[in-house]
């Protein structure tokens, strides 16, 4: 495995991420999707950890027709970035705060009529009209709504533009899938019996995109698979993790056997040893429950992670590590290959599932592209 460590960056920490990675992605999906179906990138919570802003810009340069994201202060980062960025907003946004949607000229999902005319009250005051999509609910009970009486009589709000319409699936086994989507098509079909046309209806994520290619309809949101994790099962695409981590050593201990290492003393060694300290913890969003389960690679070798970690920093051992010194590079998170853990198998450890590993990346381990 390559590690791209940048010696400029102020930080030994680092989250690498491989731009042409999700150059490829992002056109491997859009070319599996074909030219009738719009790809809407999600790229919330700080891009999967990817960071929004370099990212927003790869994608909106690779021809996304939207960039999503799941609130309006993620929205807005992106419009201080760019006032050309077409933007969506997948989840609420509180009443107080949607005069900023239309000023900013953000897609906001609707699925009340009383915010839909509150909406449209707003953009009328300000001579423009505000594009929403409708949020149609099919079983999730997340968001929207299957009242398609209220969703009627969003349409004919006058300072509203409504371009699409969507749900979201829970993914909880094909007969399930299918009874939702089967609810949203009939929802949309029944709203266009007046003539009245969706440019966009929507209902697939990264797995549903891969799995069922008949749900792809005239725009999919993938997320995950845009930054090459895989969640699917029967469909194929080929993508690739696009994300590391890495750090170095910043110190080098030699203890003897029955020391105690970090809080609590929970770990003791069990011969003369020699423990590494690593300068990232849980506020750089590494998993605390790694303990006695995570590892980090140094010169090939798999180096377990030794007692409690802390905030900013954990220990490792790295008794077994021939020629092993202080400003090593530690691979915290690879691809796989050298004996690195990837995130999949960090998910694993963990107990949760790969969006979360990477989603809670904070923003304090600086980011380097390559
Ligand atoms: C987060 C999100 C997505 C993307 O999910 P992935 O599983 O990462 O593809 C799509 N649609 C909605 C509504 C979301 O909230």
């Amino acid at each position: 495995m390559n590690v791209h460590f940048d010696e400029k960056a102020p930080r030994d920490t680092q989250v690498l991420v491989d731009t042409q990675a999700i150059r490829e992605n992002f056109r491997n999906i859009k070319e599996m999707c074909g030219e009738t179906t719009a790809v809407m990138p999600v790229i919330k919570a700080n891009a999967y950890g990817h960071g929004a802003a370099e990212i927003a810009r790869v994608l909106y340069e690779e021809g996304a027709v939207y960039l999503a994201v799941a609130t309006l202060t993620e929205a807005l980062e992106l419009r201080a970035a760019s006032d050309d960025y077409p933007l969506f907003i997948l989840g609420h946004t509180p009443d107080r705060l949607l005069d900023r949607v239309v000023e900013n000229r953000i897609t906001q999902t609707v699925f009340s009529f009383r915010q839909a005319e509150l909406l449209s009250a707003l953009a009328e005051d300000r001579g423009v009209k505000a594009r929403v999509h409708l949020k149609v609910d099919t079983g999730f009970h997340r968001l929207g709504t299957d009242d398609v009486e209220e969703l009627r009589k969003i349409l004919s709000l006058p300072g509203l533009e409504v371009e699409g319409i969507f749900s979201h699936l829970a993914l909880a086994g094909y007969e399930d899938d299918m009874a939702q989507f089967d609810k949203f098509m009939k929802i949309a079909d029944e709203l266009e019996k007046g003539g009245f046309r969706f440019r966009y209806r929507h209902i697939a994520d990264s797995i549903a995109c891969v799995d069922y290619p008949e749900f792809r309809l005239d725009m999919v949101r993938p997320g995950a698979l845009v930054f090459g994790l895989k969640g699917f099962h029967k469909g194929h695409i080929e993508i690739r993790q696009a994300i590391g981590m890495v750090t170095k050593i910043s110190q080098l201990h030699r203890i003897p056997k029955g020391e105690g290492v970090s809080y609590d003393y929970c770990w003791k060694a069990p011969k003369d040893s020699v423990i590494a300290t690593l300068p990232f913890g849980y506020a750089d969003g590494y998993p605390r429950n790694m303990r006695d389960k995570g590892y980090v690679t140094i010169r090939g070798m798999k180096c377990p992670l030794v007692g409690v970690l802390c905030m900013d920093q954990c220990m490792a051992d790295v008794t077994h590590v021939p020629g092993v010194s202080e400003g090593d590079i530690a691979v915290i998170y690879g691809d796989g290959t050298d004996n690195t853990m990837d995130i999949q198998e960090a998910s694993e450890l963990a107990g949760t599932n790969k969006n979360e590993i990477i989603a809670r990346i904070m923003a304090r381990p600086v980011r380097v592209y390559y």
